[in-house]
């Protein structure tokens, strides 16, 4: 009744790989922020946290370069992957630059990076390794709102979100030819988010848990709520965007000081505050 073809997994369909939920706090279950999305033998890296080389060799992912990296914003834990990504990569066969998208600042990181490792690319290139000397290059392009990629049916915009004082920090939309997909990177309750995940297949989101929101026992940790309330979004505020949005599925990723909070609170408060669809508490090396 079926023919063979309708029966082969298509090989071109779209997979996201969780490689890493963490937050700045070091946990061996949670690497550092970082999302793949893999379309065929394309992968397109959100964020690199990290622990990003080890979290794509536990994937069965390249370890050899990426089809390119999108930064949300430049926060640490978003981007200490990325010496990681640009020179385990390097070395691990990557012979042309890596495409990096992101915001303004990306290039003068990068650039820092490079020079950083100055010693070890001498070596690396000069020495018995013969590393070729385009390989650890980086091709950075600082991005504006709106489509930044658009190539062989897959289209990733940029959607400007309010994370602290960030000037520029990003979520992505990311279109496949058999899926939407949004990221949300770090921000506080966004309306241009929302209008972006409107019946999305999958959002993927940060979160914090509303009802653990409290001062901290520290210089300057009075300011901690009102720091949160600023740059991220909480349980509460999440089921109510959600609610809007409407996605297939909500996949809750940085989980930002959880403080005792379990999976089962957060996913209650979020159905309580008006998102009754499919929602799931993501962990590392998760495909959806
Ligand atoms: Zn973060
Ligand atoms: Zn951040």
């Amino acid at each position: 009744m079926f023919s063979a073809a309708s029966v082969q997994p298509r090989t071109d369909s779209t997979i996201v790989v969780l490689l890493g939920t963490g937050v700045p706090r070091p946990d061996p279950a949670a690497a550092g922020p970082a999302t793949a999305v893999v379309i065929g033998s394309r992968v397109f890296l959100f964020d690199a946290g990290a622990g990003i080389e080890r979290q794509l060799v536990t994937a069965h992912l390249p370890i050899n370069g990426v089809t390119a990296l999108f930064v949300t914003h430049l926060h640490s834990d978003h981007t200490l992957g990325l010496p990681d990504l640009i020179f385990t990569s390097w070395v691990m066969g990557r012979t042309t630059p890596l495409a990096a998208y992101g915001p303004h600042g990306l290039r003068a990181m990068t650039d820092h990076i490079i020079a950083a490792w100055a010693e070890d690319i001498a070596i690396r290139t000069d020495g018995l390794e013969h590393e070729t000397r385009a390989g650890y290059r980086v091709a950075v392009h600082e991005i504006t709102p709106g489509v930044v990629y658009d190539s062989g049916g897959v289209k990733i915009t940029a959607i400007p979100v309010s994370h602290g004082d960030w000037k520029e920090a990003y979520g992505y939309r990311i279109d496949t030819p058999d899926r939407s997909i949004v990221v949300s990177g770090d921000t506080r309750p966004s309306e241009a988010l929302v209008a972006a995940s409107r019946g999305v297949d999958v959002l993927i989101h940060e979160v914090y848990p509303a009802a653990k929101l409290a001062p901290e026992p520290r210089p300057g940790g009075a300011d901690w709520p009102q720091y949160m309330r600023a740059s991220h979004t909480s349980d509460t505020e999440l089921g109510r965007l959600a609610g809007t949005a409407n996605p297939k599925l909500l996949i809750l990723y940085h989980v930002v000081k959880r403080n005792g909070a379990t999976d089962d609170e957060m996913l209650a408060e979020i159905r309580r505050s008006g998102f009754t669809g499919k929602a799931v508490i993501g962990k590392d090396l998760q495909r959806y």
